[in-house]
């Protein structure tokens, strides 16, 4: 008796022999959902790619995208140098860079 429901359990598994199973089947938490992200043609879930700069004036600031009250921006200020300059980016407060442009914070929900 019990070797038919060895036998039973082993042909309704859903793992083929010799195979592993899918990834996405082991990942839990963040990971999952960035996969999962991915999956649903998301390319940039944690809006982390290069923004290019807009029109940056104060009526018009560069929004940057973030799930939480405040964000760390790279501004290049100028496309000729390879200097990075750095500001912290409070939710609610637009803040100029050296260069002229404004940046603001833009809500988005998170992951
Ligand atoms: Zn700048």
């Amino acid at each position: 008796m019990w070797r038919r429901r060895a036998l039973l359990l082993l042909r309704s598994g859903t793992r083929a022999k010799g195979k592993m199973h899918d990834h996405l089947d082991h990942v839990t938490g963040l990971e999952k959902r960035e996969l999962l992200a991915h999956l649903a043609g998301d390319c940039d879930p944690f809006r982390i790619m290069a923004i290019k700069k807009g029109p940056g004036t104060f009526e018009c600031p560069n929004l940057i995208p973030s799930a939480f009250d405040k964000r760390i921006v790279g501004c290049i200020c100028h496309p000729d140098t390879n200097h990075i300059e750095y500001m912290w980016l409070h939710r609610g407060e637009p803040k100029r860079c050296g260069c002229g442009y404004w940046f603001e914070l833009c809500p988005i929900a998170p992951l």
